[in-house]
Formats: C-alpha cells, sequence, structure tokens
C-alpha cells in the first residue's frame, strides 16, 4: 500500500528554536563585565572569530602586549557561534568572485587562503581545539540541467587559471558520492574546506586567548570610539578602555566607525537540523567522505554532517529588512523554516520521517563584493575588517592578520594586496537599498527559474562589480 508523503512542516513540529551549536554543556561560562576603567596596548571589539583571532594573533605575534577584548553579549553568540561551519580556504567568497575582482591577485590570494586554511588547522591542533575540524573537502552540485554546463565551465577555467584540487563529478559520480535523485553533476573542492563545529571553534579560540593573558570582558557592549592622546577610548556601561591600538571586529553590528555604515547590509540567513541519522539512513544517503555540499543556484543550499550525523540543512532565504538592523526577533523566520525543510525531503526523499530538532537565523554583513573589506580611522589607530558576507569562518583569521599588520603600519604580503587596499561599492541609504535588494533579490529567483538567464539588471549590475549575496 503507498503510504502518504508527510507534510514536511510536521517534521519541525518539536525543533527548538535555538541554534543547534550554541545549546552544548560545552558553553564555556561568561567572563565578567568591566567594571571602571582599563588601560591596554590592543582594544578588541567584538568576541566572534574576527576579534577572538585578533586577540589570538596579537599574543602570539607578541606576547608582552597588553590585549583587552569587549563583546557586547558572549563571545561566538552571534554569526560566530550559529553557522554552517564551512571553513573555506577562499579569502574571496570563493575563488570565480575573486578571479572577476582581482584576476592579478589570484595567484597570490589562493595561497594565502590555503596557508591561512592550515594555519586555522594547526592552530585548533596546538591549542587541543574540540570542534571536530574535518578537511572534508566541500561538492558544489547541479541540480538544473544549466548548471551542470556552467559547472564543467568552472571546473576547466579552475585549471586553466592555476586553481588546484577540482574535480567535475558527473551524474552518476556525484551520486556515488552523496544519493539524491536531484543531483545531476558535481564540482569537488578536495582541500579548500573543512567543516567545524562552529560554536566549538569561538570557544576554544575564547579558551586560548585567555590562556594567553588576554583579558576579556563579556556583557560589555563598546560605545562612542573617540580619539584621545597617543590612542582611542572607548565608553562601555560602567567604565571606559583607554587604548593605545583598537581593531573593530564587529560584523553586520552597526560600526563603532559611522562612515563604514554604508558598506554594510546585514541579511539573515537560515537553518535547520535534523536528528541524528540512524546507520539505515545514512547509508541510504551514502555520503561516507562526508564533504559539505552546496546547491549551484542564485538561491543556494548548503548542508553537511556534524559529527553525530545529523544534517544541517541551510540557505535559500537571504532575508534583509528595512533599514538593515540587527535585532533578536529577526533570527526566526516559519516561513523559512517550512520552505527549507520541503527542500530538503525533496533533496532526499528517502530520508522521510526524519524530524528537525532546532531552527535558527543569524545575520550576515553583505558587502557589494562579498568578501572582507579593510581599513583604519583615527589616524591609523583604529583598523577594522567588515563584510565576510558568508563565508567568514576561515577568511575571519586572514582578517585579523590584515588588522594587526595595518595597526603595525607594517608592509606586509597581505597589505600589499589590491584586495586589502580597495573598498567595495557602498549600498545606497533606504529607501533606495530596500527597493534595490528587493529587486536584485526578484531578478535572481527569475535567473534560477529561466535556465540561468541573467536579465537586464543583473547584467548591470555584473558590470559594475555591484551584487548582492549572503
Ligand atoms: C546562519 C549563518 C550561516 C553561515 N554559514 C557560514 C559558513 O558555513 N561558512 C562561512 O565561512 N561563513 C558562514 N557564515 C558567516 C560567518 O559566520 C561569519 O562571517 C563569521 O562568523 C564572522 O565572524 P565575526 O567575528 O566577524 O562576526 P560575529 O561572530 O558576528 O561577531 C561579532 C561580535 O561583535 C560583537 N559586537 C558587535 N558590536 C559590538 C560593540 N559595539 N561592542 C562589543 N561587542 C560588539 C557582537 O556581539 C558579536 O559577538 C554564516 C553566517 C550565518 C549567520
Amino acid at each position: 500500500m503507498a503510504t502518504r508523503a508527510m507534510n514536511p512542516a510536521r517534521a519541525l513540529s518539536d525543533a527548538s528554536p535555538r541554534p543547534y551549536w550554541l545549546d552544548d554543556p560545552a558553553r564555556p561560562p561568561a567572563c565578567p563585565a568591566l567594571v571602571g576603567d582599563d588601560h591596554c596596548d590592543l582594544l578588541v571589539v567584538g568576541g566572534g572569530y574576527s576579534g577572538l583571532w585578533t586577540a589570538l594573533l596579537a599574543k602570539e605575534r607578541d606576547p608582552g602586549r597588553d590585549v583587552v577584548l569587549i563583546e557586547a553579549q558572549e563571545a561566538g553568540w552571534a554569526a560566530s557561534g550559529r553557522n554552517g561551519g564551512f571553513c573555506a580556504a577562499s579569502l574571496t567568497h570563493g575563488w570565480a568572485n575573486g578571479a572577476a575582482r582581482w584576476p592579478a591577485e589570484l595567484t597570490a590570494l589562493e595561497d594565502l587562503g590555503r596557508r591561512n586554511l592550515d594555519a586555522i588547522g594547526a592552530t585548533v591542533a596546538r591549542y587541543g581545539i574540540d570542534c571536530d575540524f574535518e578537511r572534508t573537502g566541500e561538492i558544489d552540485v547541479a541540480t538544473a540541467p544549466h548548471q551542470v554546463h556552467e559547472l564543467r565551465e568552472a571546473a576547466d577555467k579552475a585549471a586553466s587559471l592555476g586553481v588546484s584540487g577540482h574535480e567535475f563529478l558527473d551524474r552518476d559520480a556525484v551520486r556515488a558520492e552523496v544519493a539524491s535523485p536531484t543531483f545531476l553533476a558535481g564540482l569537488w573542492n578536495r582541500t579548500g574546506v573543512a567543516m567545524v563545529h562552529p560554536a566549538r571553534l569561538a570557544w576554544g579560540l575564547k579558551r586560548a586567548c585567555l590562556r594567553l593573558g588576554v583579558r576579556i570582558h563579556e556583557h560589555t557592549p563598546g560605545s562612542d570610539l573617540t580619539a584621545r592622546r597617543g590612542g582611542v577610548a572607548v565608553r562601555t556601561p560602567y567604565g571606559r578602555v583607554l587604548a593605545r591600538r583598537a581593531a573593530l571586529a564587529t560584523n553586520a553590528f552597526p560600526p563603532l566607525v559611522r562612515r563604514l555604515r554604508s558598506y554594510v547590509a546585514p541579511v539573515y540567513d537560515y537553518a535547520l537540523m535534523t536528528e541524528p541519522l540512524t546507520a539505515g539512513q545514512l547509508a541510504s544517503v551514502g555520503w561516507r567522505r562526508r564533504q559539505g555540499l552546496s546547491d549551484s543556484a542564485n538561491h543556494f543550499h548548503y548542508f553537511r554532517l556534524t559529527a553525530d550525523n545529523r544534517v544541517l540543512w541551510g540557505g535559500y532565504d537571504i532575508v534583509y529588512r528595512y533599514g538593515g538592523g540587527v535585532r533578536a526577533e529577526y533570527d526566526h523566520h516559519p516561513a523559512t523554516y517550512r520552505r527549507l525543510a520541503g527542500h530538503f525531503f525533496r533533496c532526499f526523499p528517502q530520508l522521510e520521517g526524519v524530524r528537525f530538532t532546532h531552527t535558527w537565523g543569524g545575520a550576515i554583513d553583505t558587502c557589494s563584493r562579498f568578501s572582507a573589506f579593510f581599513g583604519t580611522a583615527q589616524r591609523g589607530r583604529v583598523a577594522y575588517a567588515l563584510g565576510y558576507t558568508g563565508l567568514g569562518v576561515g577568511a575571519s583569521r586572514f582578517g585579523a592578520e590584515v588588522m594587526l599588520d595595518l595597526l603595525a603600519g607594517r608592509s606586509t604580503e597581505r597589505t600589499r594586496l589590491e584586495m586589502v587596499r580597495s573598498k567595495p561599492l557602498p549600498f545606497p541609504p533606504e529607501p533606495v537599498r530596500s527597493l534595490g535588494i528587493g529587486i536584485t533579490q526578484w531578478a535572481m529567483t527569475r535567473a534560477d527559474e529561466n535556465g540561468g538567464r541573467r536579465n537586464l539588471w543583473l547584467r548591470a549590475l555584473d558590470r559594475v562589480g555591484l551584487g548582492f549575496d549572503s
């Protein structure tokens, strides 16, 4: 007798609305808030990967440097503790974006990215960070016929540009890796991506910082960044930090340097986590090499296994709210959860009956070139790295190195890059911003439905190097 397909929304009915990764007894206790005035050589504002790497590398470069990190809530609570855990070597939101924007630097950017990912792996090992770091690689899958052609072209282009480690998989080969009736081809980046438990990576970096003597104050939002003799001052609710130098690592949140606000648009990305698959369910999918996967549409999904064989399934919708705020109430979007659940069962019909245990979302600091930008303020005493646009798990360590180079006033292989010296185009103010993002999203959906054909609007944006992505 035929069984009736389950309504995908039912699979969500007892999911807990919080990030799976943060729902973990390994979460460390919060460090006390700052009370009174504190003085230091380097103040780091923000306790995500970006800030934690900056503080850690500052101590590793110069153990005698006095480093203070302030975090508005708790280290790793924001994007760093709730992302997909794809830790990519790419510093440019994929090599194709790098090749389009900085063709002369692509080899250097790819090389720096690989070294950066190696260094993350080495740091995880050196400090014994228990974050399930697995260098599985990632497969981009085609789920529409035009994407097969695009992936084949991408494989050829990668080879011609000397971007190594990318292998085209035809329909049978990709399904032999991961069995889905929707997969038509794949492009496997074999070594350039690791899977991590994102929150445990952040917590491990926090512990390493404390071990090296960084003073961390949580529940300590900074405000009113001002110049003072020989440095800067930042106000906190119960005191101040007076620092010779400061690094701003505040991602999608309002930057303490006001003029940077037009460069970053916070967009929300959402994800689901299933219960652990049984051995039989896992066998029905294959996935023996545990790669991260994403599909190749403009509105794409990303998905992966956890250490205990749950499936994280996220992406597709990119939600921008008028005015671009970051607010707790934006962390949930049931319409997106329903859509994602439906897509999950379409991709893996053999997993019918699997239930979701967690649903959540988080803010991404989208900028118009999809990869971080860098700079200084207050006559070189303040550095910033922002705009990672959904691919900051690995790249934020590179951003930390750049901020430290800039604060030291050093010319390095990093600070000499055009990618580091240039800025993205700013987004226009509201209401034009919302209107522009809305039209772009509509055009991206149309392109996905029309065999990938980009309309006039998208082609015009491509020509001026302005885009919108997650
Ligand atoms: C749902 C989701 C999925 C994602 N998936 C991936 C992925 O698979 N791979 C990938 O590479 N990237 C992914 N990303 C992006 C990635 O998580 C981010 O690029 C990365 O975590 C950025 O780190 P960060 O330290 O800059 O930002 P955050 O982790 O957001 O940290 C910024 C911190 O600054 C603090 N802060 C802000 N303002 C102040 C202030 N005034 N004073 C004190 N503290 C302040 C905040 O409280 C916050 O903790 C994803 C993001 C989301 C939301």
